[in-house]
């Protein structure tokens, strides 16, 4: 077996050999056998000639790809690309933008940019358990993105403007748990009051753990379970460990991929732009970026994303859009 890539460029090079493709992504999806994904039998034999399974029990789609039951189901692009556009959304620190993978790998804007939804839900994730716990510190805050709503195209606006129901137009709020040295779980908010921002850090953050937030009182009365530290911004910026600015730096990379890479994120899209950077963020430590490509693949499995629930549109206008 050829050694695996380590780079795009090496990257590149493996996966334009089909078997390198298949051989790959089977390794991370069925470590223990090849599966079948309508039934779990693991009786199935290998067509070599059309790189496809049979499965021996008889039931309809008895004959699968390795793209079925994963975010590449029913995708007529090759694995090729497929793997190659993984690497890059997973290593690219500042993101990969539709129109890079259009030009880089000749699909059309559209198709890169619903490949790259569909990457984004492959990176979402993985529940790996709660942050902090033992001595581990977490910081928690809350950041406002978006949306001059006056800047948009008018039929994106309404949307916008509907999504929001008025208010803060085209602004969403997103509220972050950031373990010092750990991890980061990131969650959309509608608003900032108790009962939006503290059910999240319980369901993010270990009972007993170390919190620091700013002075925003929906934290005042967060109970007894956390120990609990407020830096008051309106006075300083940090008081020896009392401070978020780990979140306040996570957050400026976000706005600036957002603002720099995607140039328009429609607050419905918000979350997918989240676990893309989550996704890098939680796997930056002691990992090469063929590490990072590797955990992105071992995900791909068990997840569907079709145009329709991707754009709300049906019928006639999904039908002639093939991706
Ligand atoms: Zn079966």
């Amino acid at each position: 077996m050829a050694t695996e890539p380590q780079t795009l460029q090496e990257a590149i090079v493996h996966f334009s050999n089909p078997d390198n493709c298949l051989n790959y992504i089977v390794a991370r999806r069925w470590k223990n056998g090849v599966v079948c994904p309508t039934c779990g039998s693991k009786d199935v034999g290998f067509v070599a000639s059309r790189r496809v399974w049979q499965c021996k029990t008889r039931h309809p789609k008895s004959q699968f790809t390795v793209k079925v039951g994963t975010v590449m189901e029913d995708s007529p692009i090759g694995l090729d690309k497929w793997l190659t556009v993984m690497w890059m959304v997973a290593n690219c620190k500042n993101g990969v933008s539709s129109w890079e993978i259009h030009r880089s790998l000749g699909v059309t804007q559209k198709t890169a940019w619903f490949l790259l939804h569909r990457v984004r839900l492959a990176m979402q994730g993985q529940n790996a358990g709660k942050l902090g716990g033992g001595s581990g510190q977490v910081e928690v805050d809350e950041t406002y993105i978006g949306g001059k709503a006056r800047n948009m195209h008018k039929d994106r606006k309404a949307r916008v403007l509907q999504g929001k129901g008025g208010g803060s137009v085209g602004k969403v709020g997103v509220q972050g748990s950031l373990e010092r040295g750990g991890e980061v779980r990131l969650n959309v908010i509608r608003d900032s009051q108790y009962g939006t921002l503290v059910p999240n850090i319980r369901q993010n953050v270990a009972a007993g753990t170390h919190l620091f937030t700013d002075e925003a009182s929906a934290y005042f009365d967060i109970g007894p379970e956390y120990a609990h530290d407020v830096i008051n911004h309106a006075e300083a910026y940090a008081v020896g460990q009392i401070h978020t600015n780990g979140l306040e730096n996570f957050w400026s990379l976000l706005k600036r991929n957002l603002s720099g890479t995607y140039v328009c994120v429609e607050p419905f899209h918000l979350f997918r732009y989240l676990d893309e950077q989550a996704f890098r963020y939680n796997n930056r430590k002691d990992m090469t970026d063929g590490d990072r490509f590797s955990a992105l693949v071992s995900q791909i499995a068990g997840k569907r994303l079709t145009y329709q629930e991707l754009t709300g549109k049906t019928g006639q206008e999904a039908e002639e859009t093939r991706f």
